[in-house]
Formats: C-alpha cells, sequence, structure tokens
C-alpha cells in the first residue's frame, strides 16, 4: 500500500501519562479503528511501551516506539514527539527519569497556587487520577476541578486556570531543545515537532525555531492532527513542503470523552506531503 493510504496514528496518551486508557486498551482501540500502524507517545515518560507493543503484536497492529517531550524553548513550553528510537538506550531513559523529578513539586507549586485563587485543594485527587505522582500534570488536575464541581469542563479549567497568566499555572523549566533532539537521535529515532500551530510564538520567533529546529537535524513536524484546525493543516502542509519537512499524523487522543479526535480519526495528510514513515518497514 502507498504509504499516504495507511491509516497511521503517531500521537496518543495512555494512563501511563494523561491518557485515560491503558497501553494495552488503546492498542485495541487502534485495531478497532483499521489503524496499520501506531504509536504511543506518553509525556515525558516510556513505562507503558512494552505492554502496548505485548498488545500490538497479540492484535497483529504494527507499532512503533513513542514519546512526547516536554521542551522549554525561548520561554514557551513545546512539544517534540520522539518516534522509533530503542527504548532500552540508557540515556534516553535516565534523561526522562531526571525531568519527572520535577513533576511533583510542580503540582504542589500549582495546588498552592489554586489555593492562593480561593480553590479548594484537589492534589490527592489530582494524584489519584495520576497514578504515578512523577508525572502528574496539568490534566489530571483539570480532571479533578471538573470533579471537584469547579468547573463544567476541561476547557474551562485550562482557560480560567491552567495557561500562562492564569493563577494556577506555574511556569516550569522542561528539557532544552538541542538536548531532547538528542536523547532521541542518540537512542535511534526520529524526532516530530508537535502540533505547531499550538505555539504562541511571534513569526519571528516561529521563524527561529523552524530554523534551530532543522539545524539540530529536525526534519518532521506533525501536519494532520487532532490539536491542529483545518487552518492549522493547510497552513503546515505548505511549511512542510517549503522547507521540505516530512509529515507526521496523529491524534492526539487522550480520553474518549474529552478528546476532539479518536485514535486514527485524525485527517489524512494532505496531497503533497511526505509522510514520516514513507521509508519504515511497515
Ligand atoms: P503538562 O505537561 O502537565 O503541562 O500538561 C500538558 C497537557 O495538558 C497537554 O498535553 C494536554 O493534554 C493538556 N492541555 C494543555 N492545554 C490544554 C487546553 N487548552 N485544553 C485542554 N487540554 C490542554
Ligand atoms: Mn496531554
Ligand atoms: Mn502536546
Ligand atoms: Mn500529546
Amino acid at each position: 500500500m502507498v504509504p499516504h493510504d495507511l491509516n497511521v496514528d503517531l500521537h496518543m496518551h495512555s494512563s501511563a501519562s494523561d491518557g485515560v486508557l491503558s497501553p494495552a486498551a488503546l492498542v485495541a482501540r487502534g485495531r478497532d479503528h483499521g489503524v496499520d500502524l501506531m504509536a504511543i507517545t506518553d509525556h515525558d515518560t516510556l513505562d507503558g511501551l512494552s505492554e502496548a507493543e505485548d498488545a500490538a503484536r497479540d492484535l497483529g497492529v504494527s507499532f512503533t516506539n513513542g514519546v512526547e517531550i516536554s521542551v522549554t524553548w525561548g520561554g514557551t513550553t513545546l512539544h517534540l514527539v520522539g518516534l522509533g528510537f530503542d527504548r532500552e538506550h540508557p540515556d534516553l531513559a535516565g534523561a526522562l527519569a531526571q525531568m519527572q523529578t520535577s513533576r511533583f513539586k510542580r503540582a504542589q507549586d500549582m495546588d498552592a497556587a489554586l489555593v492562593r485563587a480561593g480553590l479548594p485543594s484537589v492534589l490527592e485527587s489530582a494524584l489519584s487520577h495520576a497514578g504515578n505522582p512523577n508525572l502528574i500534570g496539568r490534566t489530571h488536575f483539570a480532571r479533578a476541578l471538573v470533579e471537584a464541581g469547579v468547573c463544567h469542563g476541561m476547557q474551562e479549567v485550562f482557560d480560567r486556570f491552567l495557561t500562562p497568566g492564569k493563577p494556577g499555572y506555574v511556569a516550569h523549566d522542561w528539557a532544552s531543545l538541542p538536548d531532547a533532539m538528542r536523547w532521541i537521535q542518540d537512542a535511534g529515532g526520529t524526532p516530530v515537532l508537535a502540533h505547531p500551530a499550538r505555539y504562541r510564538l511571534s513569526d519571528t520567533a516561529h521563524w527561529a525555531l523552524m530554523q534551530e529546529y532543522m539545524a539540530l537535524g529536525g526534519s518532521a513536524i506533525e501536519v494532520s492532527t487532532g490539536s491542529h484546525t483545518q487552518e492549522d493543516t493547510r497552513r503546515y502542509q505548505r511549511l512542510s513542503v517549503e522547507l521540505g519537512l516530512e509529515a507526521s499524523r496523529g491524534s492526539d487522543f487522550h480520553c474518549p470523552k474529552e478528546s476532539r479526535c479518536d485514535v486514527g480519526r485524525a485527517p489524512p495528510l494532505p496531497d503533497g506531503t511526505l509522510p514520516v514513515w514513507a521509508g519504515w518497514a511497515v
């Protein structure tokens, strides 16, 4: 089959980070939705990958390792997906373990900031949603605040409390872009700049990011993702062709009740783009 005709989903989250389905349940959902090739890309952890790979083997779905690394670039948080790496590589696993030590402290700071803003403390509840305290994040707080009746939905929590400038947002130093790129590349993987339309950057900063990304060996960006509008997808189709960057496709699925886009249901890659998986054995 030509690469464009495969149903490929290279971005989704399991309960190992801020998704709600187990890695095996995600793979089963991919199989049910006719996915030919999938990657699970949990935030800053490889914990779900071995379960997913076993399930993929049992269910006959092609699977590749994935991760979504949090990066701080010029004061903005970016997400860098890594695909097809060796998950046993000690540097990648070690670097992610280092990053995880700071998430719990950040959660305590977020809780304190929310309490200062007059909200009840939801740290315990957020921790119970997270499972692993080292992987707690804003999504777990959002679920806890909806459950506590503070907000009606996840989007409202982010808009009112958890985005930059809002009372529960705690700035954080994630990995640097060169480090995150190197961890993925040294483990034999392919970096992919996740949902590029989501970053609030000036045109100049956006251009500088693309130049730096390519100088560091970045050769792929997400074009079709559940985190892009149709207009975003068209814009990054043009950019990928203009800059000669390969294109990736992923749902960014987290939860059946929350996510706009289900596993395997991101829009197809637009014509003219070169799929990042074109050279892979699927
Ligand atoms: P964290 O890594 O803890 O900062 O959490 C980032 C995660 O929060 C993202 O991967 C999304 O799952 C979620 N998120 C961020 N912004 C929003 C938003 N505006 N609406 C819904 N979810 C969001
Ligand atoms: Mn997430
Ligand atoms: Mn992301
Ligand atoms: Mn994601």
